[in-house]
């Protein structure tokens, strides 16, 4: 733990905290005190809340809520991807919603409309459930994460979270956990005992996109510094270009953040790399753009998919993805890259071959996070 004064930039927004009653004492409400307690948000207001509160009253601002919540519903889930394309297969462990960090294209937005900052501080039960899951058969393996509906690491400076579970999951070698984060912050590494089963993983983007669509977020040098440190450290990590935007210069923009991934990083050191077009349920579209009204790319045009979502134009897609498959191949990146939420067709014209020619996606990313 840290006994710096001050809280990171992404958690200085951070001005209440809401408790179930029943979560009082629990380990992570006591840490989250501590914790709070050594920084300049020693003082803040926390209110505790009858059990089964659904709704917490909370609007000030841009000042930003943190719920620690007994949480009733399931905590292992499958990704919510769409059969209409190839989806990898993943499994979420659903640790708690929403986000710190403001992204301009976040899905978050749609799903949540208040800066309740949600964490299920039932751990016990999260690890009875997992341990049902995963112990019952030890040669099922899986692939899991915990940023679907939030970063896997934007609270852990207070929560401690992501070190809780890796501790846990020591004891299950058929799991591969990936931390997918925006931001870094590497206390998680102290409880690891098989690097081979963590897989920090970090987002990035055309420094443009960074600069203008990305706020509160760490640097790209700096999460590109953080996945150095992991890779020194024996663990290989996962990288994900998701959303690809289109915008005037996004040639060089993605070449340079491409050629810079390989200043700090070999091939061998990652394990797999997404790429995603930019899609957008319809109602995102007016949420962007009012609450990011500089935001342009949202009026490229877009086709509807066979997910309902917005998607760019094919032809544009696949010159964006052929400009950067072709960049990442000419640094020795190949069998680690994969599509998140493409058509077969896609696949063939960029990659050359389909998820079905090596037995289907979540197989083949299985083996990639396995080592295999
Ligand atoms: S860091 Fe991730 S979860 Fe947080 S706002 Fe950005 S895209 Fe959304």
């Amino acid at each position: 733990m840290t006994n710096s004064s001050s809280l990171p930039n992404h958690l200085r927004n951070i001005r209440h905290v809401f408790v179930d009653e029943t979560m009082q004492d629990s380990p992570i409400t006591q840490r989250v005190r501590e914790r709070l307690a050594s920084t300049s948000h020693a003082d803040i207001p926390w209110t505790t809340l009858p059990s089964g509160s659904d709704r917490v009253e909370f609007d000030q601002g841009k000042d930003q809520a943190l719920y620690l919540k007994e949480y009733k519903g399931k905590f292992l889930r499958f990704c919510p991807g769409t059969r209409a394309y190839h989806c990898c297969g993943y499994r979420i462990i659903h640790f708690g919603e929403n986000c710190p960090m403001r992204c301009s294209y976040c899905i978050l937005q749609a799903y949540f409309q208040d800066r309740i900052l949600k964490i299920w501080a039932n751990q016990q039960d999260l690890f009875s459930e997992l341990g049902d899951a995963f112990g019952a058969d030890r040669n099922k393996r899986y692939r899991v994460g915990t940023g679907e509906f939030t970063d896997s690491l934007a609270l852990e400076h207070l929560t401690g979270y992501a070190g809780d579970m890796i501790e846990f999951l020591g004891d299950y070698d058929n799991v591969a956990l990936e931390l997918k984060s925006k931001i870094v912050d590497l206390s998680w590494m102290d409880s690891v005992k098989r690097p081979d089963r963590i897989l920090p993983a970090w987002s990035l983007n055309a420094p443009f996109v960074n600069e203008h669509e990305e706020f509160d977020v760490s640097t790209l040098k700096e999460r590109l510094n953080a996945a150095k440190v992991c890779a020194d450290a024996g663990f290989r990590v996962c990288l994900h270009f998701d959303p690809i935007i289109h915008y005037p210069g996004w040639k060089e923009g993605y070449a340079e953040i491409i050629d810079t991934i390989f200043d700090y990083l070999s091939p061998a050191d990652i394990a797999y790399m997404s790429l995603g077009s930019f899609r957008c349920m319809p109602q995102l579209t007016p949420i962007i753009a009012d609450n990011f009204p500089d935001t342009t790319y949202i009026y490229n045009e877009f086709v509807s998919g066979l997910d309902g979502k917005a998607r760019l134009l094919r032809p544009l897609r696949v010159e964006q993805f052929q400009f950067m498959v072709n960049r990442l191949r000419s640094h020795g990146m190949d069998k680690q890259l994969y599509f998140c939420m493409e058509s077969t067709e896609v696949w063939k014209e960029v990659f050359g071959y389909a998820p079905s020619d090596f037995g289907g996606l979540g197989k083949h990313l299985m083996a990639q996070a396995f080592g295999e």
